[in-house]
């Protein structure tokens, strides 16, 4: 055992693992979630992990039984019912629910359960919906109704008063009235108003005192402050979907009236099925407009006629419930259960505290904190959810979406951005109302890649624990963590390892080709240049039926189709391992005209010309999907301007030949960049005690088309210009690398792994980007091209680097 788990042990050893279970933690990590080696997840506040022996346990109840329709009065429709009626006790046992005072309403999940409350609740011009700003876009959204009634919506903020260990509501924070065309006539006495808070913020962990429920249902005024809507009958709702899988929400005393769960947050599977636990005299209050199969007693079809059943399950359950779903709960329960959920608070705690304190501990070099954490200072009560950014050592922010897609190259699965919670997410990255107004003006929605706007995070960094988690997956992130992105004395980005290199002695060590874009290339011993880069590289596309352009990315099958130009006879030649015959194409842009038309690649639009279906059969087949061939065609006109003497002569149009590279022309890498990142991948593996001796990178899969050798490692780095033989190249800067050199072709079959952007991402990150080789515009000589005589690149042509006094 390593010491940094005995230190753990001995200062959680009390509250960690299973001790009065059948199984340790790490027997039932071995035993029950196998498909996890290799992984370290850490979203269960999105969703939690089923075990493998519960899903057994479930096939096995479904392949034995015969459930019918819950409604028929067949056999099989009593077992159903049976197991239904059973299930819903679990669910009220699981809240200690008296079933005298509580009903648990199956729904599709907890956001329809809040729906269901918005819909039915009795809202008035006098209601108002109040809520905590740390609370789902699912509860948010049951503002619409209340306003909709012309009624009240305020969010509010909850402050932990230390002198009587009790809530109380700070600040209304926005109140919000929608002027409404009509009075009602309800009571002020009658009136309903809604107060609703998660049990645990999914985005903070904050925990929330729940001694405020019945504070608010027994004493409104005290609580809410003497404003106008506290003579109406306040009720409680408790968003408990994230909260319950790790601590009880105990209905006994806090006597909340409405409670919304989602199963695959308890015990990962089912999902699509969730419950509204509820009281029996709140149920009364509320007025179901829709009735269905399953809700109503008695319906009438051509008048207006109807009469609803009287049980509040009834009533509020439309349609046929998702039975086998929940027939497979019992298993999730029985799993909890046998754990107990207080020790599942205890193990889940026992990781949330260990790593929050390392998290506050991780250091740069020069003493600066690598992570701002939020809510650990608003409350001491945390569930085990943990939200963070990281900074750089200058304290400028590190972009979530590099920490997410580093962690995945780790293996570590973690979610990003402000998970359906905008309040905690305005309120602890400390957002206004003007930047998240500026955010989306300046594009920013969900999901996307803007993760910091004007010098601020949009979103966090969250990792969640679950029943299964270990101590071992809170060590991997913080190895992760701090070798990614805490700088210390040895670690070496990229800017120290730019070198100048003297240039002495450095040659084209190969030259390569890829006319299809995505798929293989050859190389040549030399070939000839255009004003777009090699002769005929990537000048062809293979598009899908729907329009798309194919990439390896997403078509990873591409990398197997071989490509050879035969330049003598003016032909491409193909090959597949799907294909009997090679298929040899005329490269001559101009034969056959068939389908001219245009497609959009990296935001640009190109002109192409189609080629005939026997063609587009030998691609379609060879990719294994229905695509076509095209051709970058030469519509666009350019100027080019000759220059004599120092002057400019002659501007003519030229035709000029597009392709289809996304950045530049070319791309160069010298062989001994190649060697030494082979290296760090190799010593990384023989670390890690891998059987296989050697991974060999197949330089391929960089698409280099220069491979020049003879200087330093990264050497090309620091170049701004460079001349090849006679030619002239600007460098544009390192190309950025991403998932797509992870696919390799071994013996014919499309292989993904996560090397060697892994090992990349380790040593040659700057600004989120991960870099590699250069990429080189050329620097045509007009002359020569007017005369219609290419320049040719020969493999042991000279390259000097950075010989600007040269070039003018
Ligand atoms: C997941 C979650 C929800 C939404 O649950 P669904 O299953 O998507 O309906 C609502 N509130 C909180 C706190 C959650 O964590």
């Amino acid at each position: 055992m390593d010491r940094g788990k005995d230190d753990f042990l001995k200062e959680f050893g009390g509250d960690y693992g299973y001790p009065n279970s059948p199984k340790s933690i790490d027997e039932i990590r071995s035993t029950e979630f196998k498909r996890l080696e290799g992984h370290v997840y850490l979203d269960h506040a999105g969703a939690t992990l089923y075990s493998e022996l519960q899903m057994e346990a479930i096939f096995k109840e479904l392949s034995t039984t015969v459930y019918g329709n819950p409604h028929s009065q067949s056999d099989a429709g009593m077992v159903t019912s049976d197991i239904i009626k059973e299930a819903r006790q679990q669910v009220l046992d699981y809240f200690s629910a008296s079933p005298r005072e509580y009903r648990c309403v199956f729904t599709s999940g907890a956001t329809s359960a809040l729906k269901l409350v918005g819909e039915a609740f009795p809202w008035s011009s006098r209601s108002c919906f109040m809520y905590t700003m740390e609370n789902h876009n699912s509860v948010l959204g049951i503002r619409e109704y209340a306003l909709g009634k012309g009624g009240q919506a305020c969010a509010v903020d909850i402050e932990e008063s230390g002198t009587y260990g009790k809530s109380s509501i700070k600040v209304c924070k926005r109140s919000s009235q929608r002027r409404y065309e009509y009075q009602d006539n309800t009571n002020a006495g009658d009136t309903c108003s809604l107060f609703a808070l998660p049990s645990e913020c999914n985005f903070s962990g904050v925990r929330f005192n729940l001694d405020l429920v019945k504070m608010i249902k027994e004493d409104s005024e005290k609580v809410l402050g003497g404003s106008d809507f506290c003579r109406s009958k306040w009720m409680v709702l408790i968003d408990a979907a994230k909260g319950c899988a790790t601590e009880k929400v105990d209905l006994s005393r806090y006597p909340a009236d409405f409670v919304v769960i989602s199963f695959y947050k308890l015990f990962g599977y089912p999902t699509g099925l969730g419950a509204l636990i509820l009281r029996n005299d709140s149920a009364s209050l509320l007025r179901k407009k829709y009735f269905s199969g399953g809700t109503v007693a008695a319906a009438i079809a051509d008048i207006d006629f109807v009469k609803r059943r009287e049980h509040v399950e009834e009533l509020f359950e439309d349609g046929t419930t998702s039975f086998l779903s929940i027939a497979s709960i019992s298993h999730g329960f029985k799993l909890l259960n046998t754990l107990t959920l207080s020790a599942i608070s205890r193990h889940t705690a026992s990781l949330a505290t260990f790593l929050r304190k390392m998290l506050l501990e991780l250091k740069h070099e020069n003493g600066a904190n690598l992570c701002a954490l939020y809510g650990h200072r608003v409350s001491k009560d945390l569930g085990p959810t943990i939200s963070f950014n990281l900074r750089r050592p200058d304290g400028s922010w590190f972009g979530y979406r590099e920490v997410e897609k580093l962690a995945s190259l780790s293996g570590i699965q973690l979610r990003t951005g402000c998970f359906c919670n905008p309040g905690a997410c305005a309120k602890y990255i400390g957002l206004s109302h003007q930047d998240i107004w500026s955010n989306v003006e300046a594009g920013h929605v969900c999901w996307d890649d803007n993760d910091i706007l004007n010098g601020k995070p949009t979103g966090a960094v969250r990792v969640s624990f679950g029943y299964m988690s270990t101590y071992e997956d809170a060590k991997k992130l913080l190895d992760f963590l701090k070798g990614s992105f805490a700088t210390s004395g040895n670690h070496c980005s990229l800017p120290c390892t730019k070198r100048l290199s003297s240039g002495q002695g450095i040659r084209v060590k190969s030259i390569h080709i890829y006319p299809i874009k995505s798929c293989a290339g050859f190389s040549a011993p030399s070939w000839p240049l255009s004003s777009t880069g090699f002769l005929h590289d990537r000048a062809w596309v293979l598009k899908s039926l729907t329009g798309e352009i194919l990439t390896q990315k997403t078509v990873p099958i591409l990398c197997l189709i071989g490509t050879y130009i035969d330049l003598s006879r003016g032909v491409l030649v193909v090959q597949s391992p799907l294909c009997k015959d090679k298929l040899e194409i005329d490269i001559n842009p101009y034969s056959g005209n068939l389908g001219e038309e245009q497609v959009d690649l990296y935001s640009r639009r190109y002109d192409v010309q189609g080629y005939s279906e026997d063609v587009n059969a030998w691609f379609s087949t060879a990719v294994g999907r229905p695509c076509s061939l095209l051709r970058c065609y030469t519509i666009n006109r350019n100027i080019i301007c000759t220059k004599q003497r120092g002057k400019f002569s002659t501007c003519r149009d030229v035709k000029s030949q597009l392709n289809f590279s996304n950045e530049a022309q070319f791309l160069l890498i010298s062989q001994e960049s190649f060697s030494d990142l082979d290296n760090r991948i190799n010593a990384v593996h023989s670390e890690k005690g891998a059987q296989q001796l050697s991974i060999t990178i197949n330089p391929d899969r960089f698409r280099p088309n220069l491979i020049i050798s003879g200087g330093e490692a990264y050497g090309e780095d620091g170049w701004s210009t460079l001349r090849i033989g006679k030619n002239l190249f600007t460098s544009m800067g390192g190309c950025n690398r991403c998932q797509m050199i992870n696919i390799s072709n071994e013996g014919g079959r499309a292989h993904k792994s996560k090397e060697p952007l892994a090992t990349l991402a380790s040593y040659r990150r700057q600004k989120g980007k991960i870099l590699f080789g250069i990429l080189l515009r050329y620097e045509m000589d007009a002359e020569k091209e007017q005369i219609g005589e290419p320049s040719w690149v020969e493999v042991g042509d000279e390259v000097h680097p950075n010989l600007e006094s040269a070039v003018n």
